[in-house]
């Protein structure tokens, strides 16, 4: 089968028109308002590594990096202390931690758990994971420390899932998740729009979302990367991404729903606020953090009727001495941590 052209004609499904679009947004608005305060939360990603065992899902930044070699010290791992560091920022600063991802493969589940730990001890709840599948036991091991795990699942079609991520296929996907269910952990699920999915299909990701019970689902879209078979395939257009969003609020009101947001969507935020999105990912918070992005972000949320939760525009007075002192470790990594908080307060001040 020619995959390349069949995501070109699925992706020409992707046209939704105003008459469509608009008495959905009103409906999804309705249901938003019956579940959830208006408010508008920044979950960041927190990367652990830039490198993946994998390597070879045809739309993914790692898959353009060197492989991870599992008999290898993997070299692309970061550091304890920066992690953490980055986690107390998100604590301080009012921005939440919506799960610690990465590449496959790459750390021990030992490591992991001792990771995550700390991560819980100074976040003060449980984070969630999102690397992908996971093994029966893995999870087992992993289920102490963590309040829940996913994965991208990138299409429910199967064929071109498998096109797509070769070495990920999607049946070991769904058994991922009845495994993380069966254990009682909740589940997240990752979709990127524009790499092949036709409209029809969001009927499948809602009827995969109440099979799975699952609790919160990620809204990505397609970022052409350069050196892949995407690089160029245009990205779907924000009334599309929209469309998703609402008809997912519609028919699972309880289901968290979360939106990547890239520097050129941060003037839709509104629209998929209005359309029932819980709030949103990737701002580029380093970089973006009281520029006129993060104004637009602020005001993109207002009118939408949502309270943003954390500071985008201005940096409260901290204590970064005493934030570190209070953490339950040993004075070896506190001191590692604070220099690193340091340097990443001291970015934001530079905003
Ligand atoms: S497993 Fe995940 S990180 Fe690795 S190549 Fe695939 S999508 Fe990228």
């Amino acid at each position: 089968m020619d995959f390349l052209q069949k995501i070109r004609d699925n992706n020409a499904t992707h046209v939704v028109s105003k008459a469509e679009l608009e008495p959905l947004l009103m409906e999804a608005q309705k249901v938003f308002r019956q579940h959830f305060s208006l408010e508008a939360n920044f979950e960041r990603s927190v990367f652990i590594n830039w490198t993946c065992a994998i390597a070879d899902c045809q739309y993914c930044y790692l898959s353009t990096k060197p492989k991870h070699d599992p008999r290898q010290e993997a070299k692309a791992v970061r550091s304890q202390e920066s992690i953490l560091a980055e986690v107390l920022l998100c604590r301080l600063m009012g921005w939440k931690i919506g799960y610690i991802t990465g590449g496959l493969r790459v750390e021990s589940v030992e490591y992991l758990k001792d990771l995550i730990s700390k991560i819980n001890a100074i976040n003060g709840e449980k984070i969630m994971m999102n690397f992908g599948p996971y093994a029966h036991s893995e999870i087992d091991k992993l289920k102490p420390v963590v309040s829940g795990m996913g994965s991208a699942i990138e299409s429910f079609d199967e064929e071109l899932h498998n096109f797509i991520c070769p070495s990920k296929p999607l049946r070991v996907l769904l058994k991922f998740l009845e495994n993380v269910k069966r254990e009682g952990l909740q589940k997240l699920i990752t979709i990127i729009l524009g790499i092949g999915e036709k409209k029809s299909d969001v009927d499948i990701v809602i009827e995969k979302i109440k099979e799975y019970d699952i609790e919160k689902i990620q809204l990505c879209f397609l970022k052409p990367q350069e050196n892949t078979i995407f690089d160029e395939v245009p990205s779907p257009n924000p009334d599309y991404m929209a469309w998703w969003i609402a008809r997912i609020r519609v028919a699972c009101p309880e289901v968290i729903i979360k939106v990547a947001l890239v520097r050129d969507r941060i003037s839709d935020v509104s629209l998929y606020l209005e359309a029932g999105a819980n709030g949103f990912s990737r701002f580029m918070i380093f970089n973006d953090f009281n520029s006129e992005y993060a104004v637009e972000l602020e005001q993109g949320c207002r009118k939408a009727g949502r309270k943003l939760q954390g500071c985008f525009t201005s940096l409260p007075e901290l204590d970064l001495e005493k934030e570190v002192a209070g953490l339950p470790f040993d004075n070896l990594l506190k001191e590692k941590i604070l220099l690193k908080l340091k340097q990443y307060y001291a970015k934001l001040e530079r905003k």
